[in-house]
């Protein structure tokens, strides 16, 4: 139904609860469906981490910047930029609902994990694959990215 009706998720990102039963153990889970809407939610999540620890940007100050298949978040309190990441899962923090039929929906846990909301920090963090060493060539990548909007 919601992948029929996307519209309602640009107002709204329901709340789904159920329960699973594994080995006879009953577990309630929460997961939050939502829409991929730039500038304003990535994967449908309003993120607000930036990597500078002292920055707490209120949310008016962190974008979502880039493509609709790859963007980053960018804090103007700062000036810090994410790396990109791409419009797929990153499991276990988001799902992507249907690539094929629906793929700007997203659901990831209710409330948000700590993975979730570090989502962008903690790839920017990671080395790049091409590069192993502590100097990542994310910057240059970014630069070059810059050009592109
Ligand atoms: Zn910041």
């Amino acid at each position: 139904m919601m992948a029929a009706n996307e519209e309602i998720l640009h107002h709204t990102s329901p709340v789904i609860i159920y329960s699973t039963t594994s080995d006879g153990q009953q577990t309630v889970r929460a997961r939050r469906l939502a829409k991929h809407t730039l500038p304003w939610r990535a994967f449908g999540y309003e993120f607000r981490a930036c990597m500078n620890p002292d920055c707490n940007p209120p949310p008016y100050q962190m974008h979502v910047k880039g493509k609709t298949n790859r963007f980053r978040v960018a804090c103007s309190k700062c000036g810090w930029k994410s790396a990109k990441l791409e419009l797929k899962s990153y499991e276990p923090h988001v799902y992507q609902v249907n690539p094929v039929a629906s793929p700007l929906l997203f659901w990831h846990s209710y409330p948000a994990s700590p993975g979730l909301q570090n989502l962008f920090v903690d790839a920017s963090r990671k080395p790049s694959s091409r590069m192993a060493g502590p100097e990542s060539d994310s910057d240059m990548d970014i630069s070059v990215d810059e050009a592109e909007e």
